[in-house]
């Protein structure tokens, strides 16, 4: 059975040093903001190349403080309205939706899934604040248009980054620093993955990050001076120790998930399945999940079942068809709706042996249509 991801496998290949990553944290006795918490926050803000990273609880969080702090600078407020594709994961849209602001659905582009820049122009109004670019897939969005765009009409460009840590653009810049803030997620299964919940904020915008920081800390900066209403969002200090370990291979796992990708895209080869776009040799897409598009999806799905692969779908109900979203429900998003049927991610990670991706190409290629 060639698993959809391991993993153990993909935390065990770095046995010692989580070991010793988490042997350190208990022997410290500090277990809230320690040292490994603010060397974390100082190395992924340079690896990310701004000047500022924040330590969050969550992916989710991350983005819900970057929205509320940007209310607290007096840049956003309540009833604003944020534009986001209507095909991305919920936290996205919950993320807007929870810091009081005003989602505004756009179709993605059909073979990227990412932000449409035709379709962010056309849905722009007046009360349009802000745009949520989505790395979706951990490909990156088209950020330069989308800044012009931002800029053009004085939106604020905030960056969910948590399918895309490392992805870098054509000018070498990296995910969370193409935009005002960034939003990350280290849960397990990103390509960056604690050993649980851990999240992050990155920017270069000194009095943002102050924010956050404040508002991560019940509102507090100074112990028992509590200056905002906050909340308790901090990045626990063995997460901090564990992500310092994942920090130092993310680049090299990257790689390993791209070479796996270039196999894909040149070998499996099959009329009644679409591949992602993807141009060779570009680094701009960090392969979160690999994923096709078949219109037999269920029956695809059993065949490559009884073929011992694993597949999952990312994500198999779009939001307005969702009970948290039921006020959307009559929302006419033909593209997005089609993605949600048609979509199937295949086997990628770093720790696949060369054997599972021959039989991950050789099933697929074997499909037909019944
Ligand atoms: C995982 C994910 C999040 C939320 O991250 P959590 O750490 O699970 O809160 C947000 N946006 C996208 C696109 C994600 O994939």
């Amino acid at each position: 059975m060639v698993k959809f991801l391991d993993l153990q496998k993909i935390n065990l290949a770095h046995e010692a040093e989580l070991q010793e990553a988490l042997n350190q944290v208990l022997l410290n006795g500090w277990y809230i903001r320690g040292k490994f918490h603010d060397e974390f926050e100082s190395k992924f803000a340079d690896y990310c190349g701004t000047s500022r990273c924040v330590g969050v609880a969550n992916g989710l969080d991350a983005l819900i403080l970057i929205f509320k702090g940007f209310k607290q600078l007096g840049l956003l407020k309540d009833g604003d309205e944020v534009i986001v594709q209507a095909n991305t994961y919920i936290a996205s849209i919950i993320s807007i939706t929870a810091s009081g602001l005003v989602p505004v659905f756009v179709e993605p582009d059909k073979d990227t899934y990412n932000l449409s820049v035709e379709n962010v122009s056309k849905a722009i109004t007046s009360k349009t604040k802000a745009i949520l670019a989505v790395h979706l897939y951990g490909q990156l969005s088209p950020m330069r248009e989308l800044k012009e765009l931002a800029e053009k009409n004085n939106l604020l460009l905030v960056e969910d980054c948590a399918q895309s840590h490392g992805a870098k653009d054509h000018r070498g810049l990296k995910a969370g620093n193409l935009s005002d803030a960034a939003g990350f997620s280290f849960y397990p299964g990103k390509n960056m993955g604690a050993l649980g919940d851990a999240g992050a904020v990155t920017t270069s915008n000194e009095s943002l990050a102050n924010i956050i920081k404040t508002m991560g800390n019940y509102g507090s900066q100074k112990k028992y001076l509590n200056e905002l209403q906050g909340v308790n969002s901090r990045l626990d200090e063995i997460q901090a120790a564990v992500l310092l370990v994942k920090l130092k291979y993310i680049d090299q796992e990257n790689e390993l998930r791209r070479r796996i990708a270039e196999r894909y895209l040149s070998e499996i080869i099959n009329p009644h399945l679409t591949l992602p776009k993807f141009q060779s040799g570009s680094l701009d897409h960090v392969f979160h999940v690999f994923v096709i598009r078949c219109k037999n999806r269920k029956e695809f799905i059993e065949f490559t079942d009884s073929h011992g692969i694993q597949t999952l779908i990312h994500y198999p109900i779009p939001f307005h068809k969702q009970g948290a979203y039921q006020e959307y429900a009559s929302l006419k998003l033909p593209i997005t709706e089609r993605i949600h049927e048609e979509i199937v991610s295949i086997p990628i990670s770093p720790v696949m042996e060369e054997s599972e991706v021959d039989q991950v190409i050789q099933v697929l290629n074997q499909y037909r249509p019944g």
